[in-house]
């Protein structure tokens, strides 16, 4: 496969860098994996964009050498990047190594991320603060006990209810100390 270099929103960044996945900050040299996708929900954007795009970083922990759950309809992936940190005018910039895992619109399952968001957190995407993509919403749900790949049945994802008392539960613990997630506890 020889994929076009996937374009950033931004090439440079003057603030330090962190894991979009968990606290880690990110130093000079250390490898990402960014993840990619043409599909995103949140703010202005419902679905579908016009184009591929580089969406988050993740360390090395968080990424596990494959997409989680692919889904049907996007096409998202992996790409290896280096972070160079310039200490001279603070300038941090991901270096593209190369693609390492891509998935086509017609592979995957069918899932919708924004039910996943809803199923766990009292509130819909669009309230959260961040854009919500397959991958997000797959780490999301991690964090809150709930591993989607447990819940693929004839090609579908199907949360069961029991799984979302849990999962709540652990929203509601965590809303004290994360900033990524935050909302008025009461409302669980
Ligand atoms: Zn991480």
């Amino acid at each position: 496969m020889n994929l076009q270099r996937i374009g950033r929103a931004e090439e440079e960044y003057t603030t330090e860098r962190y894991c979009d996945g968990c606290p880690t900050s990110l130093e000079d040299g250390d490898y990402v994996a960014t993840y990619f996708c043409d599909t995103k929900w949140g703010g202005y954007v419902e679905g579908k964009l016009p184009t591929m795009a580089q969406q988050e970083s993740y360390c090395l922990t968080c990424y596990n050498d494959r997409i989680p759950l692919p889904r049907k309809g996007t096409k998202e992936g992996f790409s290896f990047e280096v972070l160079h940190h310039d200490k001279e005018n603070g300038v941090y910039r991901f270096e593209e190594k190369g693609v390492m895992r891509f998935s086509k619109e017609d592979e995957g399952i069918e899932w919708h991320p924004p039910d996943v968001i809803e199923t766990i957190f009292p509130f819909t995407v669009n309230e959260l603060e961040y854009e919500t993509t397959p991958m997000s919403a797959y780490l999301a749900a991690l964090k809150h006990g709930i591993d989607l790949r447990g819940y693929v049945k004839d090609g579908e994802l199907q949360i069961p209810d029991s799984a979302v008392p849990t999962a709540r539960e652990i929203a509601k613990q965590n809303s004290e100390y994360s900033s990524r997630y935050s909302f008025d506890s009461d409302m669980l």
